[in-house]
């Protein structure tokens, strides 16, 4: 009674922020992406569903083409753990 237990996720709360090139379907530049962790990445390219990227001089948010990502699950790949 009265313990508290100490929760401490610290495994979650250290977020590994992931950053990858993505082209934009508009200007056609390779445009730096982060703000995704690399579990969400991971979990959006084996559930086949859409990666958001976004081009900042054009201003807008696009879906990443079929070689993004494939070039980004090889780098997951490579870079796991
Ligand atoms: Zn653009």
């Amino acid at each position: 009674m009265g313990t508290s237990a100490p929760l401490r996720p610290e495994a979650e709360l250290r977020v590994t922020e992931l950053t990858f090139l993505a082209t934009c379907p508009t200007c056609t530049q390779e445009r730096r992406q982060n703000g995704f962790s690399f579990s969400t990445v991971r979990r959006l390219l084996k559930l086949g569903l859409p990666i958001d990227g976004y081009c900042g001089p054009c201003g807008q948010l696009f879906q990443l083409s079929e070689p993004d990502r494939s070039t980004l699950a090889e780098s997951l790949l490579s870079t796991s753990q």
